[in-house]
């Protein structure tokens, strides 16, 4: 089939343009704030998608639907095998593909996964002491994570951007050196408000630091005004007075951008979400085993994208908490 795409557009108007594909609910690191210690249920490897329909679902998004960026997510993206021969199967369909990974293996592999296409990458790093980060992660990989960083910088990812989940009592007085940071690197940090995904439950509001926190930490040091227009992107961004770069925040729970959200999710088994939230999944890899045809698959799309709500209800008391956790979803 050929011909022009075909926007996705949900019930409240907003046009489908960023895909999340989560390529494995594993990981080598277990953060406190997405997993427990020890017991997670791996996806046998069979209901894992393969490159194949991985391939196939994107294609589909791409070309009938006009979705312009694909982020390859997890799990840990970098623990699945031959991983370059996926980015490049999916930067051959003309999309715009990223990568948020842990950057634990980054120093051996950024500048494959470059030359295989990836063009821009997002690596997580909460904290700068070595003992906290082994606390956090559960894994003292803080030297690999920071060699990593500056790999990804020297590969020629531009820009490089740094995730920091800030949890209260854990790691929010290291808000300006993660900043500091990003400016002496040249990276744009982002920080996260802590969501209630976590695999142990022990999210609490009052584990939350909000954007208007962060931000105002960083101001008393480090000047800075907003940039204006966030478009459909998730981070706030500030410009360094100085010009000493940017730095993002990305407010998922005091300012939810719900409003202007544009992206869909695949689960590493092929299970087809619209929200990071959602409590309803679409099963596409049944869908492709049981031989859908890619319009009887493109039919499923848009009919899940219609279920598509306003917005998620971190704040209210109605909010139900997703079954699955973060590294479940893809983040
Ligand atoms: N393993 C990769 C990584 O850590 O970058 C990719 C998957 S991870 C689930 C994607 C992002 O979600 C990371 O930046 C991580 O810090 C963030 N994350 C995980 N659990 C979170 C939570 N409960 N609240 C906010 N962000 C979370
Ligand atoms: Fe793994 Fe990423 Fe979850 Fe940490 S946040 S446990 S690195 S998936």
């Amino acid at each position: 089939m050929g011909g022009e795409a075909v926007d996705l557009v949900d019930p409240f108007g907003r046009v489908i343009r960023d895909l999340r594909i989560s390529i494995t609910d594993r990981c080598n690191f277990r953060c406190t704030y997405c997993m427990p210690s020890e017991g997670m249920q791996w996806l046998p490897r069979s209901e894992v998608l393969t490159f194949e329909e991985i391939e196939r679902l994107a294609r589909i998004f791409v070309q009938r639907f006009g979705v312009e960026g694909i982020r390859l997510t997890g799990g840990e993206p970098t623990v699945r095998a031959h991983l370059p021969a996926l980015i490049s199967r999916l930067a051959d369909l003309g999309v715009d593909v990223a990568m948020t990974t842990n950057g634990a293996t980054l120093r051996n592999t950024a500048d494959e996964y470059r030359a295989a296409g990836l063009r821009r990458i997002n690596i997580s790093l909460d904290t700068l002491d070595r003992a906290r980060f082994a606390e956090m992660t559960r894994r003292d990989e803080l030297d690999n994570v920071l060699a990593g960083i500056d790999a990804a910088v020297a590969a020629g990812f531009d820009p490089v951007k740094v995730n920091a989940v800030i949890e209260r009592g854990v790691n929010d007085h290291e808000i300006v050196d993660l900043a500091a940071f990003g400016r002496d690197r040249g990276v744009e940090v982002r920080f996260i408000e802590f969501m209630p995904l976590d695999a142990t439950g022990h999210w609490m509001n009052d584990k939350v630091v909000g954007q208007d926190e962060i931000v105002a930490a960083i101001d008393a040091v480090f000047p800075v005004e907003q940039v204006p227009a966030r478009g459909a992107a998730p981070a706030d961004r500030w410009r360094y007075l100085d010009g000493g770069g940017t730095v993002g925040v990305i407010p998922s729970v005091t300012k939810p951008f719900c409003g202007d959200c544009d992206r869909v999710r695949l689960t590493a088994e092929g299970a087809f979400r619209t929200c990071l939230f959602a409590t309803e999944e679409f099963d596409l890899r049944a869908a492709m085993r049981s031989g859908a045809s890619d319009d009887d698959l493109a039919a499923r799309i848009v009919a899940a994208v219609g279920t598509k709500w306003a917005g998620h209800r971190i704040n209210q008391v109605d909010f139900i908490r997703p079954s699955k956790s973060m590294s479940q979803i893809g983040g």
